[in-house]
């Protein structure tokens, strides 16, 4: 067995995890768009009523949360031990394990296992950390069609789109134009197709059905695997994934590492809370597991390729480790501010929304995602809506601080570094503070009132958002001197 465990890994290829333009310009386009607005305003609030409804009937809820968030805290101390017992017990049961530790060395296990098998087409379930690879665009190189099964994620795939929720990957879409990416893209769909979501749903359904029953090869992601017993665990609404995960000979699963749980006990707190967590559900209306191969019952080769790509590299940070508590529920997005007005793509990663804003950096590494961290109001919402507590606000901190850590080391320093020095050199000496003070106040002049509407460069960047204040006719050191007599302090 190779592992990557206790050997922090710079992923080589790291996938969909950073877009082509920083947040502050993708939001500013995404905010341009009222439909997209309207739409997410809409969706995000159903879903957080549903959630508040549901979460509201458990009195345990909190003791659920504590219990979510201690279970993963214990696996993330053990990891190491846990993924091996997943291996053996996986093994042992007919299945095998593949070790990637990136997303370039996924695709090329999972195109070899799909070739192996002679199929050009696979089916496949909802699953972002394909997505995080970018698997289909691989198998696609390769001459391989995967064909997505979830509505969602089929709507997005047939509009040559990105998903921009976890849950609700085409959350951005609305019934009408839906129904005209059906009708420009769906192989046999009748001219005639309404909006009616019972129609859409039909469409798709004739569509897939197809697909299901010719379809040799399945691929997924897996929502838990159970170390003790080497069970994974899919959980999805539509019975697409049942499908995809029974019918066909090869099940190929891609999982990160992060996903394993030790007990089916644990197993039963995450089965309560991530249900009311993302769909407002009391329950998910299919729960799939599998162990290994079982003889006369669905694949015959059923294939695990457990991903690092970034997340060793998290998991040495003691901070910001709890990213990988996520079980990907999206509540943190129903409830963000700054998500409902800009949706999932201005984020630029497969992973958007509060999470998004932590893990993608974490996995990356700071500077190719440095714009995110800040993508935030602080506001706390995201922390109370956790279903395992991550402390969202803390990790979005700790990832400004380590971003302008690393900031200043750089060489040639930056603007903000310089700007930053400048100051500090400026403030530990009095005489050179009061200095400072003197030439501030030359920003007065011309001035008798109110504000400072544009800077010269490079503070223009500032003025372009907000005001800058006119400095005082008198600093505090000079009234201080004035009124106490201290002769030292005079301007
Ligand atoms: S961070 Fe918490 S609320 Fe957000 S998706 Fe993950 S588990 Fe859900």
């Amino acid at each position: 067995m190779t592992t990557f465990l206790g050997m922090p890994t710079a992923p080589r290829g790291v996938g969909h995890l950073r877009g082509d333009d920083p947040f502050p310009v993708a939001a500013r386009r995404s905010l341009a768009d009222a439909q997209l607005r309207r739409n997410l305003a809409k969706a995000t609030a159903t879903i957080r009523a549903k959630r508040a409804k549901v979460t509201a009937e458990l009195p345990d809820w909190e003791e659920l949360r504590a219990a979510g968030r201690a279970i993963k805290t214990r696996t993330m101390a053990h990891l190491d031990r846990y993924l091996e017992q997943l291996e053996a017990e996986f093994t042992s049961r007919g299945g095998i394990v593949h070790w990637a530790a990136d997303a370039h060395e996924a695709n090329l296990i999972a195109v070899d296992l799909v070739r192996a098998t002679g199929a050009t087409e696979v089916v496949k379930v909802k699953s972002i950390v394909t997505d995080e690879i970018g698997l289909n665009e691989a198998l696609a190189d390769a001459g391989i069609s995967a064909i997505e099964t979830d509505l969602a994620e089929l709507i997005v795939q047939l509009g040559h789109d990105r998903p921009s929720h976890f849950l609700v990957p085409a959350i951005h879409r609305n019934r009408a134009e839906i129904r005209d990416i059906f009708l420009r893209q769906m192989d046999g769909v009748d001219p005639g197709l309404t909006d009616r979501p019972a129609d859409l749903a039909g469409a798709a359904r004739r569509y897939l059905r197809q697909k299901f029953l010719t379809a040799r090869v399945g691929v997924s992601g897996a929502n838990f695997a159970v170390a003790e017993t080497g069970t994974l665990c899919v959980v999805e609404s539509e019975g697409n994934g049942r499908m995809c995960l029974t019918l066909p000979d090869t099940l190929i699963t891609i999982m990160g590492i992060e996903k394993v749980i030790p007990t089916w006990t644990d197993l039963g707190v995450f089965l309560q809370l991530l249900p009311r967590s993302a769909t407002g559900e009391r329950m998910n209306p299919y729960t799939s597991m599998w162990t290994g191969v079982t003889p006369g019952d669905g694949p015959r080769q059923v294939h695990l390729i457990l991903l690092d790509n970034g997340r060793t590299a998290a998991l040495a940070d003691s901070v910001g480790r709890q990213a990988l508590h996520c079980i990907r529920c999206s509540a943190c997005l129903n409830v963000c501010p700054v998500y409902e007005r800009v949706g999932g793509h201005a984020y630029g990663s497969v992973y958007p929304g509060p999470i998004g804003a932590v893990l993608s950096p974490m996995l990356t590494g700071i500077e190719d995602n440095a714009s995110l961290p800040y993508a935030s109001s602080l506001c706390g919402a995201c922390y109370e809506a956790c279903p395992v507590q991550i402390d969202i606000p803390e990790l979005l901190v700790h990832l400004r601080a380590r971003h302008v850590d690393e900031a200043r080391r750089r060489w040639p320093p930056g603007l903000e570094a310089i700007t930053m020095s400048t100051a500090a050199w400026a403030m530990a000496d009095p005489a050179r503070f009061r200095s400072a003070q003197s030439l501030g106040r030359l920003g007065r002049v011309g001035r008798r009132r109110g504000v400072i509407g544009r800077l010269p460069p490079p503070l223009a960047a500032w003025t372009r958002a907000r005001d800058a204040p006119v400095p005082p006719a008198e600093t505090f050191r000079h009234w201080w001197s004035r009124t106490h007599g201290d002769a030292h302090d005079r301007p």
